[in-house]
């Protein structure tokens, strides 16, 4: 049986008192020889009849039966607006006026009638309830995302700010017992790195790790957190190993030097990690970490990959990372990280996305004069993402189906068609948690209601949280819907149609 230590919340040390069980003998067992191992797609063998899924998604009857029809008419004006170049391009300018002229009260009020309750579960886990009821009842299982995120580099480390990523880590735990509490075990919940570190520090961080060549060189990072050591065990390792292969190999060295207070900084976000971990382990939910931007990526990465090397040991994958396919180093990235998890035998689950930071990348990269790290063109991207998939499910053969969980996390009608394409080529039933789909909440749901209504394993990212927090993801929505047009307005006709529908229906 393995055991966690629990860490005191008020304090960043370890304290020896407490140990927790990490996985009660009924539920999961630490032999994975001794215990017979369900086979994840044998799972439920009498297969229902599912309905027949229509691969073009125009089953819009099937989408919007969760939304009222002034929802309907929201989104459908939503998209509308999302529609005129001139509001996206200066959103931030318009942002910014209408709060001056309207009042912060009254402009935040017009944003949640409108883009804010259109693609936001709300801003409290209470006021989430009845959208996730509604979302459930249509066997779409939502995966929270309390949204904080923080692209600030230049802020400086203080109590202030320590207090605020503690706060953070505290509404990621609340997140995991609400999860727990309305949608039961085994779901989902989204963790951003950045709101749990300063970003100026895991900047650094990720500039020191991009260089080191061969990250086996580094300590189990967890391990030793749960294991009787001090925190100035677990620093001194973690330094000594980067000093020593720096040693060896000066010519890689990076120029950044992390500090006695960076590596304090480090160490209590593997702590604040470490205990959102124990949170999933407790309630049986399993954490998303979210890809965040190229100058963070390569340390959440790594923060990722050693969360599953300790915690998605035991049978359970209760952590996903993410790859983001329009980058060109990404399947090399993934290649690394799936042969890191057989060589480790832990569960390699992830979640495969375009990548949603790509205007920011490609006016850094040429603002600094360094290449540009996104694919080409966006064919290159979608090609990245199906060989990605590809390799993946190659890994369901090589090790076993059981050790491999990926979730297609894409509103792209002919990448949706590619995976459900693989899942018959790997005889990957549907419902199975090998192979699962997700959108984001008021995106596609053409797509994933039916998906969901023919049985495949279907989420929705359903963010929530203070509005003024969730004004840049509003921003990335827009932008999003901007640039795939075609997308977006067949979600803008689909709602007008269901509209219209329901009017006539109510008149007969
Ligand atoms: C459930 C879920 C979780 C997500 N989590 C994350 C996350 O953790 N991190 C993250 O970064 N994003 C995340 N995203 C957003 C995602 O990366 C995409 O921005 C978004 O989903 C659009 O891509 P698509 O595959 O859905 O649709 P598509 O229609 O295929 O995407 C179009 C997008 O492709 C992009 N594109 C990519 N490469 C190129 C290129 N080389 N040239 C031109 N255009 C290109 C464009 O920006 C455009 O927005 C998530 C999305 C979903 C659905």
């Amino acid at each position: 049986m393995l055991t966690i230590r629990h860490i005191c919340p008020s304090t960043t040390r370890l304290c020896l008192c407490q140990n927790i069980k990490l996985f009660p003998k009924t539920v999961y067992y630490a032999s994975t020889s001794s215990v017979p191992i369900i086979d994840e797609n044998k799972k439920q063998e009498s297969r229902p009849e599912y309905p027949l899924l229509d691969t073009k998604f125009n089953q819009y009857q099937i989408a919007y039966r969760y939304r009222h029809s002034l929802e309907l008419l929201r989104g459908y004006l939503v998209y509308r607006l999302f529609s005129i170049n001139l509001l996206v391009n200066n959103q931030d300018k318009i942002a910014r006026l209408g709060r001056r002229i309207l009042g912060e009260k009254l402009f935040q009020k017009i944003l949640k009638l409108t883009a804010f309750g259109h693609f936001v579960g709300g801003e409290s886990p209470q006021e989430i309830i009845p959208v996730i009821e509604k979302l459930q009842k249509y066997n779409v299982r939502p995966i929270l995302d309390y949204s904080v995120e923080s692209d600030d580099t230049n802020s400086s480390a203080s109590s202030d700010a320590d207090r605020l990523l503690d706060h953070n880590t505290a509404k990621f735990i609340e997140c995991i017992k609400t999860s727990h509490d309305i949608c039961g075990a085994n779901n989902l919940i989204a963790v951003k790195v950045t709101a749990l570190i300063h970003p100026s520090v895991l900047k650094k961080l990720n500039t020191v790790l991009k260089s080191l060549g061969d990250r086996l060189i580094l300590p189990p990072l967890f391990e030793l957190i749960n294991q009787d050591k001090s925190n100035e065990e677990i620093i001194t390792s973690f330094q000594q190993s980067i000093h020593s292969y720096f040693q060896k190999d000066q010519e890689t060295s990076s120029n950044v030097v992390l500090t006695p207070n960076d590596l304090m900084d480090i160490y209590k976000l593997l702590i604040r990690l470490n205990k959102i971990a124990q949170a999933c382990v407790e309630y049986k939910i399993s954490i998303m970490v979210d890809a965040e931007q190229t100058y963070f990526q390569t340390a959440i990465n790594y923060l990722a990959t050693e969360l599953q090397r300790y915690y998605n040991k035991y049978n359970v994958p209760f952590i996903y990372g993410t790859y983001q396919c329009y980058l060109k180093e990404t399947l090399d990235c993934l290649k690394h990280d799936l042969a890191f998890a057989e060589k480790y035998n832990y569960i390699f689950a992830a979640k495969l996305v375009r990548g949603a930071y790509m205007e920011q990348e490609r006016r850094l990269a040429q603002e600094h004069g360094y290449d540009d790290p996104i694919n080409p063109d966006f064919d290159t991207t979608s090609q990245m993402y199906h060989t990605c998939l590809d390799e993946v499910l190659k890994s369901t053969v090589k090790r076993s189906p059981n050790q491999i969980r990926i979730m297609v996390a894409s509103h792209n009608e002919d990448t949706i068609r590619y995976g459900i394409q693989k899942m018959k080529d790997y005889d990957i039933r549907r419902g199975s948690s090998i192979i699962s789909f997700a959108s984001l909440h008021g995106m596609s749901d053409y797509v994933a209601f039916a998906l969901a209504n023919s049985g495949y394993k279907t989420y929705k990212y359903l963010p929530y949280g203070p509005i003024e927090a969730l004004v840049p993801y509003l921003f990335r929505r827009a932008q999003e819907n901007r640039s795939i047009f075609l997308k977006a307005d067949k979600d803008r006709r689909f709602h007008l149609k269901a509209l219209k529908d329901r009017m006539i229906n109510s008149k007969n």
